[in-house]
Formats: C-alpha cells, sequence, structure tokens
C-alpha cells in the first residue's frame, strides 16, 4: 500500500521555554491519521528565520504534506509569514477578502481598524488562501516541488477551525490516500493487561492490515480497531466482523461502542429513561458534577450535589447519622450509603451517587492508606457500595474516583434492565 507522509511544524518560542504546551500537533497528527496520511515528524522551533527555513528544507525532504502552526499574528515577533513568503520566492499583497473580514471583526469590536490589523491581511502572493472565520490571520496553503505546505495560526480554536473546515476536506481528495477505518468502543473496570491477555487470540486473528489499539485512561480503556486498504465499502464489511467479534470478546467491561466517553453514556440512559441523578461529593469535590455538568443539555437529568467535604456537611446538609461517621468513620460503606440516601431525600432524584476516600498525598492510615475510596451508587430502593484502592497522585486519584463511580452506577441501572 502506498503512504502519503506528512510532518507538523510548530513555530513559537513559548513552545521551546514550555511556557505553552503544544497540544496543536497533536490535534493535527489525529486528525491526519484519521484520513489515512501518516506523519513522519513532529518539530517545535522558535520564532527563528534560520530554524524555520531549516525545518521546512529537512521536512520537505520525507513529506507530501507539511503543516506549519504559529507566529501568523501581527506582533513583531511573529515572523512566519514574511520568512514563507521569501521561502516560497513571493511578494506580500492584500487579499480583498480578508481585509474584508478584519474590518467587520475591528469595527464591531472597537469602532475603528488599525494599520496593523490590517497587515494581516497581506498574504504572499502565490498561496491560496484558506479563509479563516474564527480569527484574523487567514491559513494559507502552498505548493513547491509536489509538497503541499499548510501555514495556519497558532491559536488552537482558529487551528481547529481551518483543519476542519478547509485543510482535511482538501487532503482528503489527495490521490493515492489509502482508505482507512476506525472503530472504537469503551470498557471500564478492568486494566489494559488483563484485557490484552484475553483479546490474545483475536488479536493473532486479526490480518495485517486490521490493527488493535489500546488506549487506556482513568481506569477505562479504549480500544481502537484500525483498517487501511484499498476499497472502502470491503474494508467496512472486513472490520465490521471483527469488531463484532471484539465487542462479544469484552462483553463483561464493554460500556459502549460510540465514541461517548463514561458521562455521556451515563446522561444518554439518563435521557432516554426520563430520569434524574444527583451526587453527593466529598473526595471528588464535585469533580463528578462537573463532568456530568459539562455536556449541553445536562440540567434535563441532573439535579444537583452538595459537595459534604466537612464532616459538618455531611451531617447536616446530608443528613448523615453522626454516630455513623463517629463508630465507621468518614471514609466507610456505611457513610457513603448515608451520604448517598440523604442526597436522594434532599433533592427527589432517582439516582444518586456518593463518594468518600483520602486521595492523598497525606491524610492515610495503616488501615485506610491514601488511594482508599468508598463509593455507593443506586436509587430509593436499593443501593450498591463497593471500596476501591487508587494508588495514584491526587489529581490522577479524583479522575480514578470519578469514573469508577460512574462506571458503579452504569452497572446498577444496566443490571435493572
Ligand atoms: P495571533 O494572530 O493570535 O498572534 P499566531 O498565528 O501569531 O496568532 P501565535 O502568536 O504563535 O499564533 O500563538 C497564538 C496563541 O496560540 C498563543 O496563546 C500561543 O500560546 C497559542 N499557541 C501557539 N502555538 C501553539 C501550539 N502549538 N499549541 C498550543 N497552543 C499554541
Ligand atoms: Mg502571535
Amino acid at each position: 500500500m502506498k503512504e502519503i507522509n506528512a510532518s507538523i511544524i510548530t513555530i513559537g518560542d513559548e513552545l521551546l521555554i514550555g511556557q505553552t504546551i503544544d497540544t496543536n500537533s497533536a490535534f493535527i497528527a489525529q486528525e491526519l491519521n484519521k484520513i489515512g496520511i501518516w506523519v513522519r515528524k513532529r518539530i517545535a522551533v522558535g520564532d527563528r528565520k534560520d530554524d524555520i527555513v531549516t525545518a521546512l528544507d529537512e521536512a520537505s525532504l520525507y513529506s507530501k504534506v507539511v503543516i506549519i502552526t504559529g507566529g501568523l499574528g501581527p506582533t513583531a515577533d511573529d515572523i512566519t509569514k514574511p520568512v514563507l513568503c521569501d521561502y516560497f520566492g513571493s511578494t506580500l499583497k492584500v487579499n480583498e477578502d480578508v481585509a474584508d473580514h478584519i474590518r467587520e471583526i475591528f469595527q464591531k469590536k472597537y469602532g475603528q481598524v488599525s494599520e496593523r490589523n490590517l497587515k494581516q491581511a497581506e498574504v504572499p502572493a502565490n498561496c491560496k488562501v484558506l479563509f479563516n472565520k474564527r480569527g484574523t490571520a487567514p491559513g494559507m496553503w502552498f505548493e513547491k516541488n509536489e509538497v503541499i505546505f499548510i501555514s495556519l495560526p497558532g491559536v488552537p480554536h482558529e487551528m481547529k477551525g481551518l483543519i476542519e473546515a478547509s485543510v482535511i476536506p482538501a487532503l482528503k481528495e489527495l490521490p493515492g490516500l489509502p482508505a482507512v477505518l476506525h472503530y472504537n468502543l469503551l470498557t471500564a473496570g478492568v486494566g489494559e493487561s488483563v484485557i490484552a491477555d484475553h483479546l490474545q487470540t483475536f488479536e493473532d486473528s486479526l490480518p495485517p492490515h486490521i490493527k488493535l489499539a489500546y488506549l487506556p485512561s482513568y481506569g477505562n480503556v479504549k480500544l481502537r480497531l484500525t483498517a487501511r486498504g484499498e476499497n472502502e465499502e470491503e474494508l467496512a464489511k472486513e472490520i465490521g466482523f471483527y469488531f463484532d467479534q471484539l465487542k462479544i470478546q469484552v462483553k463483561t467491561w464493554l460500556v459502549t461502542d460510540s465514541e461517548l466517553p463514561m458521562q455521556d453514556v451515563i446522561s444518554q440512559i439518563l435521557v432516554d429513561r426520563k430520569q434524574t441523578l444527583a451526587t453527593a461529593e466529598s473526595c471528588t469535590g464535585g469533580f463528578i458534577a462537573h463532568l456530568i455538568t459539562s455536556k449541553a443539555g445536562s440540567s434535563a437529568i441532573f439535579s444537583g450535589s452538595v459537595v459534604a467535604y466537612s464532616n459538618d456537611i455531611k451531617t447536616s446538609l446530608l443528613e448523615v447519622d453522626s454516630k455513623i461517621i463517629e463508630d465507621h468513620g468518614a471514609v466507610s460503606e456505611q457513610t457513603v450509603r448515608a451520604m448517598a440516601s440523604g442526597i436522594l431525600k434532599q433533592t427527589g432524584s432517582d439516582y444518586a451517587i456518593a463518594t468518600s476516600g483520602i486521595m492523598g498525598p497525606g491524610g492515610g492510615t495503616m488501615e485506610k492508606p491514601v488511594g482508599t475510596v468508598w463509593i455507593a451508587a443506586g436509587n430509593k430502593q436499593n443501593l450498591v457500595a463497593t471500596k476501591f484502592h487508587f494508588r495514584f497522585d491526587r489529581k490522577r486519584n479524583i479522575e480514578m474516583t470519578a469514573q469508577a463511580a460512574l462506571n458503579l452506577l452504569r452497572i446498577f441501572m444496566v443490571n435493572e434492565e
């Protein structure tokens, strides 16, 4: 199978000193990968002409496509545009459409437009302009010695808009691109090594052009089947066959065969049932509520949360009997069950989740070491409670707890059916 190679060059001193984390090249790499373009190299360079030119020269040796981000702004440190103009032997010329767009943006915002802003409308005469709806600096498409160079603004939101609206649709038309299909599913409650052992025979049965990838995060493991071939229709049949087998293999741990994250799977079940959820969160500090409410439309299924961090709040707002906390401790089965019952009563929700644990780094004891967490989930009729041990840093323990809690509720709801 032929391959189209790409390189990504991100430009900016702030990337080199670590002030800005280069998320642009990760995003672009993922998008290129989806359409079957193989990323050979990713490189970050400062705002220096020599370094940019060297990077362009080098990338063009082994890439059909070179994508560049950053340094297109109107400030003196942004030198990408004049460097590219020089590199492609052109001169700067005003693009009237871009100029109109810039006038409109600045007139609306400030009632005037400056020379500096209007300079953004100047582009090398020999490039194709990629119109940037989300900002002022347009994207630019050049071709030289059969290599495509695409320069995009550094601002992630603007870069993404251009990648999705202009770059990917155009690159998809390149001749010689293989058909690529990705099928994803999400598992929870089991580690990747256990899954890998379990899937050994399945993996061995895959033809060479279909690959299985394990993408673990916070106690969940995403499995992705990727197929590459010439004929998309045949490929879809083939990957569909293996994907069905894969789903059967991981049935016990399967959360969804869609692209949805765990919290959205829960939301979807609640939407379908026209029911609601509330959370009583000690150690997760509202993080579960945050995950659920990050999705638009969550008001239909989420009634609210009590961040019951102190024992006082547990007893006053959630009506946990103080004797339960005295006898069993705040991190105990009895306490999380009482917290869940309390939030169900206070909110009148159909379902509840309650968490209490020791997230670290301090606060652990011999009996309850750091990472000990109790989680309860259920409804007025029935509650389940489980103890977990997480062994990571504070932030990761909180995320692991949230995912485990959502999965506990999910299993509870599925078992009701
Ligand atoms: P602008 O017109 O806004 O100046 P620009 O093309 O000049 O756009 P930069 O000045 O390089 O872009 O960066 C603009 C913003 O985008 C900065 O906040 C920068 O930190 C961020 N940014 C730049 N490159 C990246 C990257 N590779 N990953 C994530 N963020 C980035
Ligand atoms: Mg800038």
